[in-house]
C-alpha cells in the first residue's frame, strides 16, 4: 500500500515549494507518487496534480455565493471538497498500473484552516483510515533561529501530532538561507535552549523556558530532517524519514484504528 504524505506548515513555509521538489524526486528515483492539491487560493502550482480542488470548487465564485472573505471561502471550499473525499480516496486505491507508492497532498496556506476544521479532519481520516498515513510538517527555518518562535513551532506540531495521532515529521526547510543545527540543539537538550534564552526575563521568556521541559519527551520521539525545497538538498534524508513514520504508523497507529472500529 502507498504511504500519504500529509504536507502541514504555517503559510509561507515552503509547503508548495516542497511538494514540487518532492515531485520531481519521486520522478528521477522512478517511485511512482500520486500528487494531491487542497489548497483552492492557489492561483498557480509548480507541478502537475492528479488530483486538484480547484477542479471541483471555484474559490472565487464561493467567496461571491456566501458572500465570504478569503479564509471563508477557503475553508468553505474544502468543506464542499471533503463531501466527496470518499472519490478521492477511492481514486487512489485503483491506481495500480504502476502500483502507488506515495501520496503527497498539499494543504492550504494558513495552516489552521487544515489543522482546526471538521474537513481537515475528515480528509485525514480518510486517508489514515485507509492507507499508511503520517505527516511533513514544514518549518521555515530562518525563521525558527530565536528561541521564542522556535517554541510556537514546535508547540503547533505537538498540537497537530495530538490532534491526529499520525507519525510527524519535522522538516525544517530553506536550510540553503539558514542551517537547522542550532533547532536540533535545542531539541537534544533543554539547557542549550535555555541559553539561547539566558538574557531574557520576560514572561514569554520565563514561559518559554518552562516548555523546553515539558516538550523534552516530545522531542526525544520526533524525528527532523532539514531540506531545502529550492536546491534539493536532504531529499534523500525525507525519504528515509517517511520510511520511518510509515513503519510507526504500522505499529502504533494501525493497532489502535483496528480499536476503534
Ligand atoms: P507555502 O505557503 O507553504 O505553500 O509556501 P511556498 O511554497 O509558496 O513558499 C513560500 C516562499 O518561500 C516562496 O517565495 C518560495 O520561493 C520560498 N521557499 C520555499 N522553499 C524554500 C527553500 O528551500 N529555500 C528558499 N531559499 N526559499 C524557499
Ligand atoms: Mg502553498
Amino acid at each position: 500500500k502507498p504511504t500519504v504524505i500529509l504536507v502541514i506548515g504555517m503559510a509561507g513555509s515552503g509547503k508548495t515549494t516542497f511538494l514540487q521538489r518532492l515531485n520531481a524526486h519521486l520522478h528521477e528515483k522512478q517511485l511512482p507518487g500520486y500528487i494531491i492539491n487542497l489548497d483552492p487560493a492557489v492561483t498557480k502550482l509548480p507541478y502537475g496534480a492528479h488530483v486538484d480542488i480547484r477542479d471541483t470548487v471555484n474559490y472565487k465564485n464561493v467567496m461571491k455565493q456566501y458572500s465570504l472573505g478569503p479564509n471563508g471561502a477557503i475553508l468553505t471550499s474544502l468543506n464542499l471538497f471533503a463531501t466527496r473525499f470518499d472519490q478521492v480516496v477511492g481514486l487512489c486505491e485503483k491506481q495500480r498500473d504502476p502500483p502507488l507508492q506515495y501520496i503527497v497532498a498539499d494543504t492550504p496556506g494558513q495552516i489552521e484552516i487544515f489543522t482546526w476544521s471538521a474537513s481537515g479532519a475528515i480528509v485525514t481520516e480518510a486517508f489514515a483510515s485507509t492507507f499508511p498515513t503520517m505527516i511533513a510538517y514544514i518549518i521555515d527555518t530562518p525563521r525558527c533561529l530565536g528561541p521564542q518562535t522556535f517554541m510556537t513551532n514546535m508547540l503547533q506540531a505537538c498540537s497537530i501530532l495530538y490532534k491526529t495521532r499520525l507519525p510527524v515529521l519535522l522538516v525544517f526547510n530553506k536550510v540553503d538561507v539558514a542551517r537547522h543545527e542550532s533547532c536540533l540543539d535545542w531539541m537534544a537538550d533543554f539547557e542549550n535552549f535555555h541559553q539561547a534564552l539566558d538574557s531574557e526575563q520576560s514572561y514569554a521568556a520565563t514561559l518559554s523556558r518552562s516548555m523546553s521541559l515539558v516538550l523534552e519527551q516530545f522531542y526525544q520521539n520526533m524525528r527532523a530532517v532539514g531540506v531545502s525545497a529550492v536546491t534539493g538538498e536532504g531529499m534523500d534524508d525525507f525519504m528515509a524519514g517517511v520510511t520511518k513514520c510509515a513503519q510507526e504508523y504500522e505499529e502504533q497507529y494501525k493497532p489502535e484504528l483496528v480499536k476503534r472500529q
